[in-house]
């Protein structure tokens, strides 16, 4: 990429998912943004990476962390292990890191709990419980030597990084933004080809209620206002326009909060996944806590105007309001 010493490495993962951008900014101290997930695949497509541009794994000096998901920080605990790399990110993720893999359990547990709430056959539920063990392997407790806070300035000599809390697609969404506008970070809060799924989660710290889509919608507002430059994610093309993006992105959010807000109207009493299985069809099935994750998203937001309401307990009904 080049600009303002920033070089763009995106990293093979041999998951599903496909391919996860880093960045090596040049500075003091050297920093990367994000690090990929943990396995050899991305180990030595991150070594190849900064090999190209005359860099290796011992001379970088900080890691800055986008967001909590493992294909962006799941390498972190044996870079750090290895290299001695400080680590600095927003405190709420620091929180979730540290205490990792209570924090992984914890959020598993907590969706479990809403998939079936939400009508999510019991095979489905029991498929993703089954996933607990593999998902705690992909990270480590890491410890976090800065703690950032929204607002904050992270000094990298030649550039200075702001930091921007941007929840959404996850909890603790994090921009880095260049003081002099040029360009930000954004990790998954904008993506090109692709709209960032609001995941259900637990809010971190854990007390508050995380709600992905009226948080993200937040986020986007406040995105939009900001002169953010380049912006640079965490997966695919970097986004030269984000006031247009940002545009879209609501556009398509409206479009789908209208679309199942319709289907509780044709058919009131009815659950989050049963009109999952309407609006996704088989790929309800294929991803099936992406899908109910976006619906449940969509009600949240549609009870908080007013536009549906709930019923039931054990399993949770929706009608319009
Ligand atoms: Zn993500």
């Amino acid at each position: 990429v080049g600009r303002a010493g920033v070089h763009c490495l995106t990293l093979e993962t041999g998951f599903p998912l496909g391919s996860v951008n880093v960045y090596l900014v040049e500075g003091d101290p050297l920093t990367l943004v994000d690090c990929g997930p943990r396995g050899i695949v991305t180990r030595r497509s991150l070594e190849s990476g900064l090999g190209a541009i005359g860099r290796s794994l011992d001379e970088v000096e900080l890691l800055l962390l986008t967001h909590q998901h493992v294909d962006h920080h799941g390498m972190a605990h044996d870079l750090i292990d290895e290299f001695g790399i400080e680590v600095a990110c927003l405190d709420s993720l620091a929180w979730y890191l540290e205490r990792w893999p209570e924090t992984c359990a914890a959020d598993m547990t907590h969706r479990a709990a809403r998939i079936r709430r939400h009508g999510m056959p019991a095979a489905f539920v029991t498929a993703f419980e089954a996933q607990l063990d593999r998902r705690i392997g992909e990270a480590a407790a890491i410890d976090v030597g800065r703690r950032l806070r929204e607002g904050d300035i992270v000094d990298l000599g030649q550039t200075q990084l702001r930091v921007l809390h941007r929840p959404g697609h996850s909890p603790s969404d994090t921009v880095f933004w260049a003081d002099d506008g040029a360009f930000a970070f954004v990790g998954d809060h904008l993506l090109l080809r692709i709209s960032a799924n609001p995941l259900m989660a637990l809010g971190i710290p854990w007390e508050s209620r995380f709600r992905p889509l009226l948080e993200y919608r937040r986020s986007l507002a406040k995105t939009k206002e900001t002169a953010l430059g380049m912006c640079f994610t965490g997966h695919g093309p970097t986004v030269v326009d984000h006031v247009e993006l940002v545009s879209k992105r609501v556009a398509e959010q409206d479009e789908r909060s209208g679309l199942i807000e319709a289907a509780f109207q044709r058919e009131p009493g009815r659950t989050a996944w049963d009109v999952a299985h309407e609006v996704f069809g088989a790929k309800a099935h294929q991803v099936p806590i992406l899908c109910l994750s976006e619906v449940v998203a969509h009600i949240e937001r549609l009870e908080e105007e007013n536009r549906l309401v709930r019923s039931g307990s054990e399993v949770v009904r929706f009608a319009p309001a």
